[in-house]
């Protein structure tokens, strides 16, 4: 943080006190335009403002917006400019700390291709409209409280929380809709979904800094699960110390299996019989830490070592040595992600892996209850593949007349077999609320192009909120780039005064956030105290409020779980694995040059795809890297280079998710391959959720090859030894073998 001692009420007046909310933290720009004349006047820095002092920067406290988990953010301005971003110590979320998608949040806000002007479709074409053609065209479609009404209008956005969410569900119900469709391809529903019917918890507070070994069966916790800076921090401290065990079970290595002691690739879809083998072992040595029902314990006796083994593909030995780490190094604590989650049995497989969590008496210890935020309707509302699901089958249905997006891509995420895209033709007015030209915006009839996460106000419930329920404030750190853009809640709140008087003492979405948060109850504004204003002024200057949530309680259930074997599919014998990483993640910062940049954190290739195989199989088909490969489904097939690696299981191929965009701008469009778009509609049985892991594909070799571009060069040492190798002795120490 600067030194530099700013006086906070002179630039609180300048945010606009009363509400105007328009004066930011880049007011200090030395060049402005006068909106009246559309002249520029310069103003020189030899009389800066008093808090200005040219070459210094400041530190301004707002909440990152570029992922769900919520992270609170320092951003560093100079000369009116936002420069930098860290993490804001204050937040018990990420406690200081950011991830790279946090630190290229600057590049989506400076992006030459953001939207710069409102757009509406006129003769098959966008073309650039006014603001005032804009707003007429909205307020004549959605502006009367008689036109608009009920199930017909639709909206779909990413997960949203805080005043995000109350001034969309006011929307919503001011139409009378409950289309809100929540959508999130990255997602943890399935493990909510177990925790709430196993634990009476959908996200208990996991604590990683208690456990002595965890297990886990695809969570990538460091790279895409829940809350992934959080969870680093976390890593961090089991690591310290008396050192923790980590042991990683996934068809293809994430960033977190690529940190594990132990790293094993269980056949695809059978992640539950592992679990369920591991605890009948632990059961039949009388390791356990519970006490287990007979009912259960009997239920648990086919899964003995030779029948798990078959199934799973993994060694007996390797089973053994997996049970005894769990009991030798506890206490334990067993998670699931993405490989265990995303299958047509994917509730059963991760519920057995919950099982194996209550016999190993995690609860209580390494699971506790979470604090839920106490305001109900500011709490995130968490978005997930089923939405997207639901989307296209009401656009195919011809059951929306209006639909507004926001914060959301499903043109890019759908499997093409949903035929979205031609859903969304049958929708009378689409309006999209964004700040790039991605697939969907530019299937909108009006395009109204909004703020950057730098430039807007907000506040964020994060889902997961590590037992500290925190209200972050999202505060603009610069004047806006481009003066025909607008914020989003502004633009709520403007359809919300077309359609209702009730909101027109609100003179913007900044005095309403205002308004709302110092009038909050005193159980919700826990950490900040005084009158209004000086509750503002700090909540301003620490940019979280620490809410007095109640903390729930845990009730386990210990009940029977019973393996189900994924479908075979004799025409396509491997499995696709759409995986994401910590960069492009679900392909939302494929525009951002940074993360194009940033290697894949496995396989080292940057702004392209690839298709990961095992040697073995690379072997089988004749490949080697930079040959490309087809990879067909029932539903289409991409073509990419082949990434040879030992990390992945030798009947899946990995393709990632995040490239293959047909519109996004320069950085983005027409590079790689898109996944998703050949993935089958199969469904998680018990959820409803699109089983990403599920589909089988054909892999060929497509008798091309180039150079693949990656930043690892070679992956092996020469003989040079630059990498230091541990004995035999010492490895089986850190695995947990005594
Ligand atoms: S995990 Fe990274 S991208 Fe997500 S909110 Fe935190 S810093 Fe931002």
């Amino acid at each position: 943080m600067s030194n530099v001692k700013v006086n906070r009420r002179k630039f609180l007046k300048m945010l606009g006190w009363g509400g105007a909310g328009t004066a930011l933290a880049g007011c200090d720009m030395p060049t402005t335009v006068t909106l009246e004349e559309g002249k520029e006047e310069v103003v020189s820095y030899l009389m800066p403002e008093e808090y200005v002092i040219p070459g210094i920067g400041v530190w301004y406290a707002s909440t990152c917006t570029q992922c769900e988990a919520g992270c609170g953010l320092h951003g560093r301005v100079r000369e009116g400019r936002v420069l930098k971003l860290e993490g804001n110590p204050d937040s018990p979320i990420n406690h200081g700390n950011t991830c790279l998608m946090g630190q290229a949040g600057v590049q989506a806000h400076y992006n030459p291709d953001r939207i710069t002007s409102p757009m509406m479709r006129k003769g098959g074409s966008l073309q650039n409209v006014s603001w005032d053609d804009a707003m007429a065209e909205l307020s004549k479609r959605v502006g009367s409280a008689s036109g608009l009404k009920g199930d017909r209008f639709g909206m779909v956005t990413g997960t949203v929380s805080g005043h995000q969410a109350v001034i969309i569900d006011e929307l919503m119900s001011s139409v009378g809709s409950k289309n809100h469709y929540v959508t999130e391809v990255v997602n943890t529903s399935v493990w909510s979904a177990v925790c709430r019917d196993m634990l009476g918890d959908e996200l208990p507070t996991l604590n990683f800094d208690k456990a002595g070994v965890v297990l886990s069966f695809g969570a990538d916790f460091m790279g895409t699960w829940t809350s992934p800076v959080h969870y680093m921090g976390e890593y961090a401290k089991f690591r310290k110390g008396k050192r923790g065990a980590l042991i990683q079970i996934e068809p293809k290595m994430t960033l977190t299996g690529g940190n594990a002691d132990l790293w094993l690739a269980a056949n695809p879809g059978t992640e539950g019989a592992l679990a369920l083998g591991i605890a009948n072992f632990i059961l039949d040595r009388g390791w356990n830490v519970n006490d287990v029902p007979s009912s259960v314990r009997k239920s648990l006796q086919q899964y003995n070592l030779s029948a798990v083994e078959k199934v799973t593909g993994i060694a007996t030995d390797k089973i053994k040595r997996i049970a005894s780490m769990l009991t030798e190094r506890g206490p334990a604590l067993v998670i699931a992600g993405a490989s265990t989650e995303n299958h047509e049995n994917g509730y059963d497989s991760v519920a057995s892996v919950m099982l194996l969590n209550l016999i190993m008496g995690s609860v209580g210890s390494t699971i506790e209850a979470n604090s839920r935020f106490p305001e109900k309707s500011m709490r995130a509302k968490q978005g997930s593949s089923k939405d997207l699901l639901l989307l296209a089958k009401s656009l195919k249905a011809k059951s929306l007349d209006v639909l507004f997006t926001y914060n959301t891509n499903p043109s890019y995420s759908a499997p093409a077999v949903l035929q979205l895209d031609e859903g969304l033709s049958n929708v009378g007015f689409k309006v999209a609320f964004s700040m790039f030209p991605d697939e969907t915006t530019v299937k909108a009839d009006l395009v109204l192009p909004i703020f950057s996460g730098m430039e807007d106000w907000g506040t964020h419930v994060a889902a997961y909120g590590a037992g500290e329920p925190t209200l972050s404030l999202q505060q603009p750190l610069m004047e806006p780039l481009y003066k025909e853009t607008r914020g989003f809640g502004d633009l709520m709140l403007n359809i919300l005064k077309m359609r209702s008087k009730d909101f027109d003492k609100f003179a913007d979405y900044y005095g309403y956030i205002q308004t709302a948060v110092v009038n909050m109850p005193a159980n919700v504004v826990g950490s900040v105290t005084g009158d209004h204003a000086d509750m503002w002024t700090n909540i301003l200057q620490t940019g979280v409020i620490k809410a007095k949530g109640e903390k729930g309680s845990l009730t386990p259930k210990l009940v029977e779980m019973k393996y189900k074997p994924q479908q075979e599919n004799a025409g396509y014998p491997m499995h696709l694995i759409p995986s994401t990483g910590l960069g492009l993640w679900d392909g939302r910062h494929a525009n951002l040059p940074w993360l194009q940049e940033a290697p894949d954190q496995i396989s080292k290739v940057v702004w392209g795809s690839w298709a990961e195989l095992h040697p073995k199989k690379a072997a089988e088909l004749g490949l080697k890297n930079g040959d490309y490969v087809r990879v067909t489904s029932a539903s289409g097939s991409v073509e990419a280079q082949v990434y040879v690696h030992k990390g992945i299981h030798p009947d899946a191929v990995a393709v990632p998710v995040g490239q293959g965009h047909t519109e996004y701008g320069r950085y983005a469009k027409g590079r790689g391959v898109n996944p998703m778009k050949i993935l089958n509609p199969l469904m998680e049985r018990r959820t409803g959720e699109l089983a990403t892991y599920a589909t089988r594909v054909t892999v060929s070799n497509a008798h091309q090859h180039g150079k693949l571009v990656h930043m690892g060069g070679s992956e092996i040492q020469m003989g040079r030894k630059f990498v230091r190798t541990v004995s035999a002795d010492s490895l089986r120490r850190t695995e947990g073998e005594v």
